[in-house]
């Protein structure tokens, strides 16, 4: 079939073909059709129809997440004026599946799973590629909003970023860098050991898992390494590092003092103290190994040893 419907919504979810169905289309009450690929549409197929079209590949590379905002508001006028919408793609498997579930997680609250295995109650075949995944992914980590600013959002475009621009031997621009001064007395930060300058706050840390390699279960080493587990080194009283016990590296965001290195355009090099310009740390595009093992990409790593974790306290009243 060329097209299915959502159970329980006024979607239908279809491919190309779809389109060529006029009659079946106006006899699903059809009033609205997105369609999401590039090329030109015949428009006496979508003449009789509130049409939208977003030019789309469905590959890797392509940013899906910035049109969610559009689609969904465009499904929503189709589903609030009593009509039905048509979300069509060439195949109806990938990108039309994508649009579809990040309204329905929107609305519903639900998780990227969810809402694929919802869609496939009708339409089997659903299946959106691996960075489409990725990018609904990130868009439930937000709170099912598409903001530059927020933390699954920026991390993503870095890391995409940073994939391209290294895919060809090159290193990425990039538009935005973090204050280190956000620290503003709530977050733990990381201070250069020697000067006492601030250098990160722990929300601009990029956690990394270190790889499984746990002693066989039910030693007496498997259950001494679970209850260390991997994020338990204190660092002062009553505080856990943020970093893994194994872990010799701090890896972060860009940070605005690192700009003037970042920006000579290498592919990895030195990163010094803003302030006395003692070594701190190192980057490496295209990615870093941590002491624990995990694989972290950008590699942008401040060492263990050079800093500290401050947790500022607030003073208590007189
Ligand atoms: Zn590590
Ligand atoms: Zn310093």
């Amino acid at each position: 079939m060329a097209m299915h419907k959502i159970p329980g919504y006024m979607i239908y979810i279809g491919s190309l073909f779809a389109l060529q169905g006029q009659t079946s289309l106006k006899e699903a009450g059809i009033t609205h059709i997105l369609s999401l690929l590039r090329g030109e549409i015949q428009p006496r197929l979508v003449s009789d129809f509130t049409h939208k079209q977003i030019e789309l590949d469905d590959d890797d590379e392509e940013n899906i997440l910035v049109v969610f905002s559009e689609c969904i508001e465009f499904i929503n006028q189709a589903i609030t004026n009593g009509g039905s919408v048509l979300v069509h793609c060439i195949a109806g498997i990938s990108r039309s599946a994508t649009i579809c579930a990040a309204y329905i997680m929107q609305k519903q609250r639900m998780s990227t799973e969810q809402a694929i295995s919802l869609i496939r109650r009708s339409r089997v075949i659903v299946n959106p590629n691996d960075s489409f995944r990725e990018q609904l992914d990130v868009f439930e980590r937000d709170g099912f909003t598409v903001d530059e600013k927020k933390e699954g959002y920026r991390r993503w475009k870095l890391k995409k970023d940073v994939e391209l621009a290294t895919a060809s031997g090159t290193a990425p621009v990039l538009n935005s860098y973090s204050a280190s001064s956000e620290v503003g007395g709530k977050s733990t930060e990381l201070r250069c050991k020697k000067c006492r300058c601030p250098l990160a706050s722990a929300n601009t840390v990029i956690r990394h898992e270190p790889p499984a390699n746990l002693p066989p279960p039910n030693t007496k080493a498997y259950y001494e390494a679970v209850k260390m587990g991997p994020y338990k080194t204190t660092v002062g009283p009553g505080m856990v590092s943020v970093i893994g016990q194994s872990c010799m590296h701090y890896f972060l965001e860009p940070m605005r003092w690192m700009q003037p290195e970042l920006e000579q355009g290498r592919l990895e090099g030195k990163l010094d103290c803003p302030k006395c310009k003692t070594k701190v740390g190192s980057y490496r595009w295209q990615g870093m190994k941590c002491s624990c093992g995990a694989w972290v990409t950008p590699g942008i790593s401040v060492q263990r040893g050079r800093v500290d974790e401050v947790k500022p306290f607030a003073l208590p009243r007189a």
